[in-house]
């Protein structure tokens, strides 16, 4: 459920007109809905307490905005950070940092010094060579960097292949069949605290039951390791759960899924944490853009619209589905199809798609583009960097600026040697 509806005709953002953004801001131009964004961390939350003990790390890259950022601190969301940059958002949004986990496979030693020094709450470790450079970086430091190793386990998560993490031949995590025994060499570390297992098997998952088969091979997992004498107080089950792209397809509700989880989980003895991002984010967000104009083709028009794959990457990426229509439908259908105008064929939203009836000026926007959105956006082709807005009932406000190429420009130096 989201709070983007049509008010007389005209498509809102809770209680705000998104012509009103577009004169005042431009396109394309992402808008999120608070009221939305709270109702799915409400939803989730409330949905996991039905665990004993929980916390919730959002998945800050599928929606790393300061603003969205702050409201997440305010439902009580720790923050999932995959690098530096997402660290200090979080930080920079009032999260505590012992809130704050620290996951992905490429954390550089700065990185993880930084991290020790800000006192964040948790380190998912990759590998066993990642977490021997954090045990020395601790010791240096005279601490002990509270630690779960990340494990793979080899289980197919049954989304697109780009956003599959859980399978042998993907780079994240140890191998499952190797995992007790890095476990056991990095608990003898002085500089760990090793206090369980994590994993993360992909995104936009559709169904439960690969979810099912991971947890339950993990919780194997951690009866061998508790058997082999160490303790296992947190299990991480990181994110993953997709949403409905399509109106009326069907998902996983996060009901369903806690109730997944209490059943894989009982009797485990542990804080169980969640790392979600596109459950929460995904619906919040729309990117409204305007139609530049409509050009005949040898097939179906082409609908060129000023939105670009450079700011809403996922259909380029990963052949992703977004909703398309209009801010002011007049009942026609036509079918069309949607691209940008960046200079590539892949900057293609939609072929053959079945659409309102657009012309040349009209707004438009794409649904269900609030995680992964703004956040892969760049500045290919030396457009702008797309600005975002958040909207609070009649309320509304820009929340990243536009940066225009004079901007980045200015950041450009030629060297003397082309003097
Ligand atoms: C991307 C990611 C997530 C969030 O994934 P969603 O599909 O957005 O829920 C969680 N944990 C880790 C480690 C990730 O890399």
């Amino acid at each position: 459920m989201d709070h983007f509806e049509y008010q007389s005709g005209v498509l809102h953002a809770e209680a705000v007109s998104l012509p009103a953004i577009a004169d005042a801001v431009g396109t394309p131009v992402y808008v999120y809905s608070r009221a939305t964004l709270t109702r799915h961390a409400r939803v989730f939350r409330d949905a996991l307490a039905i665990l004993p003990s929980v916390r919730i790390a959002f998945a800050v890259k599928s929606n790393p905005n300061l603003a969205v950022l702050k409201v997440l601190a305010a439902e009580g969301y720790g923050a999932d950070v995959v690098s530096g940059g997402e660290m200090e958002r979080a930080l920079a949004a009032g999260m505590a940092p012992g809130s704050v986990v620290f996951s992905g496979v490429g954390k550089t030693t700065a990185e993880m010094a930084r991290a020790l020094q800000a006192g964040i709450g948790q380190f998912n470790l990759e590998s066993l060579e990642e977490g021997l450079e954090l045990a020395e970086i601790a010791r240096g430091q005279g601490v002990v960097a509270p630690c779960v190793l990340r494990v793979n386990p080899d289980v197919d998560a049954g989304t697109h292949g780009k956003i599959s993490t859980g399978k042998a031949e993907n780079k994240f995590g140890v191998p499952f069949d190797r995992a007790a025994a890095i476990y056991a060499r990095l608990a003898a570390e002085p500089g760990l605290a090793m206090r369980g297992l994590a994993l993360h098997i992909g995104s936009q998952l559709s169904r439960l039951d690969p979810l099912e088969a991971a947890f339950t091979k993990i919780g194997g997992l951690m009866r061998a390791v508790r058997d082999a004498g160490h303790t296992i107080t947190h299990m991480d089950l990181g994110g993953g759960i997709g949403v409905p792209y399509k109106a009326g397809e069907l998902f996983p509700s996060p009901e369903d899924y806690a109730a997944m989880v209490a059943r894989v989980t009982d009797g485990w003895g542990v804080t169980l944490m969640f790392e979600p991002g596109r459950v929460i984010t995904g619906n919040t967000g729309v990117l409204l853009t305007r139609v530049i104009r409509v050009k005949e083709g040898a097939g179906h028009p082409w609908v060129v619209v000023d939105a670009a794959m450079n700011d809403l990457a996922r259909p380029a990426m990963y052949d992703a589905w977004h909703d398309f229509g209009s801010v002011t439908p007049d009942g026609a259908r036509m079918t069309a199809n949607i691209v940008g105008p960046i200079c590539e064929s892949s900057d293609t939203f939609a072929m053959a798609r079945e659409i309102d009836v657009v012309a040349r000026g009209d707004l438009t926007v794409f649904r269900t583009a609030g995680a992964y959105g703004a956040s892969m956006a760049s500045t290919y082709n030396s457009r702008d960097m797309v600005p975002e807005v958040m909207v609070d009932g009649d309320r509304w406000a820009v929340v990243a600026d536009r940066i225009v190429p004079a901007t980045i420009l200015a950041a450009e130096r030629v060297p003397d040697f082309l003097r």
